[in-house]
């Protein structure tokens, strides 16, 4: 029985990550769940799998947390309660599943406290995929993707990652696919939140939507397999069966095929290198008919181009990028901005960015995003 924590329990892949854990009866004792603040979820998940501790937002809701709670349940509260529970001797495996650079200082103490490391975020590999790698590295510790692309990806390279010459990466292309550019600028929110294969939190729904989660993708996919972005293209499948694909040095193609449920790459990763019972619905192919692909509308979606640019850069434009983003999509959902500024805003951001630093380290990254919101945040006042 292994133990784990769940970072982000309260979110769509940490709810996931509970319902794999519960259909793999006796195979993980959960001892820690963090959330940022949904406390009554939180409360509910913890009196089904009584946690040692958890962690949340702020020590108000912290206080609330301690009356919905078991009273031997510990709760810890804000960025340091995620690196106490990183640092804890009892827990063998981490899911992060909290979205954005929050992740990066708990997820550098996993690493650095050797602890196998299941991995759905994707902001603190964008932002500072070097450090985390070089880590990772040092320490030995092998992190497992849970984004389905690159969960994808790691399962068609099975470790002949030498042979690897190119990976496609999938996508469905989101909501607005089939939409006309012109028609952007008048589409309701609820419109863009409503995405056509995956059900997901609403940031990431709306960098689907500009496609910008594909652009952050490529970054993802360059850090955590050593390839150049040259060699990572993007391909829209509508089906969303195919959740990537690699082909190798002679010309062999390794595709990866399921249908769209999280649920498949969090088991992957948490039972890693065995494979379990099926949780998920099988593939019924005659069903599906037939899949397709096309190259992606770089005109339509131009969050695609700024993000390979921004992997091509290097050094701290990906984490520009991706706190832009993060500032740019809050100010949408906010109703601050259209849709069509993110991209533009984006833009301007990484212009004024000086890309001067050779070696990163976590405070570039931490002063480059904080200065990165900042800009966002003046540009959408504008
Ligand atoms: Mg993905």
């Amino acid at each position: 029985m292994k133990n784990i924590a769940i970072l982000g329990s309260t979110g769509s892949i940490g709810v996931n990550t509970l319902d794999v854990i519960s259909r793999l009866k006796g195979r993980f004792r959960v001892v820690a769940l963090s959330a940022d603040s949904s406390i009554e979820l939180l409360a509910r998940q913890a009196r089904v799998f009584h946690p040692k501790v958890v962690s949340v937002g702020n020590e108000e809701l912290a206080n609330k947390a301690k009356k919905l709670l078991p009273s031997r349940t510990r709760v810890v509260y804000g960025p340091s309660g995620l690196r106490f529970i990183a640092a804890r001797p009892d827990i063998d495996i981490i899911v992060f599943a909290i979205s954005g650079t929050t992740c990066l200082i708990p997820l550098l103490d996993a690493i650095d406290n050797r602890k196998e490391i299941a991995l759905a975020n994707k902001e603190a590999l964008v932002s500072a995929g070097p450090l985390v790698m070089s880590l990772a590295a040092k320490r030995g510790v092998r992190i497992l993707p849970i984004d389905s692309e690159h969960s994808a990806i790691f399962q068609c390279i099975n470790g002949k990652s030498e042979a690897v010459s190119r990976i496609y990466l999938t996508g469905s292309g989101g909501p607005l696919l089939d939409v006309k550019r012109e028609k952007f600028g008048s589409l309701p929110l609820s419109y863009i939140l409503k995405h056509p294969r995956w059900k997901m939190g609403k940031k990431i729904t709306v960098d689907s939507a500009t496609m910008m989660n594909k652009g952050l993708e490529i970054i993802e996919a360059k850090y955590l397999f050593n390839i150049k972005e040259s060699s990572i293209e993007v391909l829209v499948h509508p089906e969303a069966i195919v959740h990537s694909m690699v082909e190798f040095t002679d010309s062999a193609v390794i595709a990866q095929l399921g249908v769209p449920d999280m649920r498949l790459p969090i088991e992957y990763a948490l039972t890693f290198p065995e494979r379990s019972k099926a949780i998920v619905k099988r593939v019924d192919f005659s069903g599906v008919g037939a899949l397709t692909f096309r190259k992606p509308d770089a005109g339509k979606f131009p969050c695609l181009a700024l993000a390979r640019d921004a992997a091509a850069s290097g050094r701290l434009a990906p984490a520009v990028l991706c706190a832009s983003d993060e500032e740019a999509v809050k100010n949408y959902l906010n109703g601050n901005i259209t849709f069509t500024d993110i991209p533009k805003i984006i833009e301007k951001v990484l212009e004024r960015h000086k890309n001067t630093v050779r070696s990163i380290s976590v405070k570039h990254v931490m002063d480059a995003d904080s200065w990165a919101r900042e800009e966002t945040e003046r540009l959408c006042y504008r």
